[in-house]
């Protein structure tokens, strides 16, 4: 058998005939550039996340970097978030000159430990960026409450996330901005990067309208200090398109999920020394962008799995405090000792939408297999 960690090619196919007829109506049109696709794009995914306002642009770790932007981030300003996350997260404040101040991620969610983020609050800090990682919501009501309580704004990084949900609420309309990717692997995908920004604060939203045109409102006439990122036409149609199968393919996703936790109780698994499944918090609903475990030797697991036919990967194999491109933060090994170990043991099996039965039940007997050898 041989399951890759995801596979696009049989999705493609279900919808192929519906993207060659988007395509072609973008080519017909030669809208390139934002235009009516995207406008409809951002009025359907606004209301998706119950948002008011949603601005497309060119990538996720762009959406980052607008949304801290519009928050007026820069040298000597803190932005606190977790180091086990995608690069794009820490990028975007290291790039705007301010400092990355990091937290300790939960041992249980991978999300932002919010038992940490008190101490890490500083006069300079202006703003707090949990991820909801693997697609799971961060504990957003102690965010939302530190973030208010000290005037600090709160950006969510949920890349991970779209449609996942916490006490009734959508992912990207919990804190005051909301960023999203479209990046192929992302459970909305498009056919190259895009990425989505969503508010409900309509002066925010004008804001980041005109960063992404270079600042500005009237042409050639620059308010600020923008960048060119803009969502294409052509991504936003494909979007359009795969929109419309969003939620069917988040259950199938979380279907995937529930068998998973069935089969490696039956293996005698699920919560073994061997092997952790993933926590689902109270109140939250899972849309697994990734179904991540924690596995005993985990490097040796992995191979075990590749030269049996089963692609897995990790994320995030080095924590962004070590990263050698952020050393003068000055963090160093020890400082974070959850999300060091996150980095050890974190394995994503494939969970995608199309998975079959079969191959999941020869995913956890390979994992079975391979502990019984051991
Ligand atoms: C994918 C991702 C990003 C960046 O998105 P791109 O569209 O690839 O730029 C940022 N943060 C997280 C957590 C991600 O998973």
């Amino acid at each position: 058998m041989k399951i890759p960690i995801l596979d696009l090619s049989v999705q493609h196919l279900q919808i192929a005939d519906e993207i060659a007829a988007a395509v072609t109506r973008v080519l017909g049109s030669q809208k390139f550039i934002l235009g009516p696709e995207v406008r409809e794009l951002e009025q359907e995914l606004a209301q998706y996340c119950s948002c008011a306002e949603a601005i497309g642009c060119a990538s996720g770790s762009d959406a980052l970097l607008l949304a801290l932007m519009a928050c007026d981030v820069g040298p000597g300003d803190e932005v606190i978030t977790t180091p086990f996350s995608f690069f794009a997260t820490v990028g975007s404040i290291v790039r705007l000159g301010a400092k990355a101040v990091f937290v300790d991620i939960d041992s249980a969610t991978f999300n932002m430990d919010v038992s940490q983020v008190q101490s890490a609050m500083t006069k300079r800090t202006k703003a707090i960026l949990p991820v909801h990682l693997f697609g799971q919501c961060a504990e957003m009501e102690t965010i939302n409450e530190l973030a208010r309580n000290a005037n600090m704004r709160v950006i969510e990084d949920a890349a991970q996330a779209i449609g996942a949900e916490y006490r009734g609420r959508r992912a990207g309309s919990l804190g005051e901005i909301g960023c999203f990717s479209f990046y192929p692997s992302k459970n909305l995908g498009g056919a190259g990067d895009g990425g989505l920004l969503t508010t409900n604060d309509s002066e925010l939203a004008e804001t980041l309208r005109i960063l992404r045109t270079h600042g500005a409102k009237q042409k050639y006439y620059h308010e600020r200090l923008g960048i060119n990122s803009r969502l294409d036409s052509l991504q936003a149609a494909i979007l359009r398109v795969k929109f419309r199968y969003l939620d069917q393919w988040a259950d199938a996703r979380r279907a995937n999920a529930k068998r998973y936790r069935e089969l490696f109780r039956d293996a005698g698994l699920g919560s073994s020394d061997y092997v952790q499944l993933p926590v689902e918090s109270d109140g939250s609903v899972h849309v697994y962008n990734q179904f991540v475990i924690r596995a005993r030797d985990r490097d040796r697991l992995k191979a075990w799995l590749a030269e049996r036919g089963v692609g897995t990967e990790i994320y995030y194999p080095v924590p962004l405090h070590l990263q050698a491109c952020f050393k003068d933060l000055g963090y160093k090994n020890g400082d974070f000792p959850e999300s060091e170990r996150a980095a050890l043991e974190a394995l994503a099996i494939p969970v995608y939408p199309e998975l079959s039965a079969n191959a999941q039940t020869y995913v956890v007997e390979t994992i079975s297999s391979f502990y019984r050898a051991a």
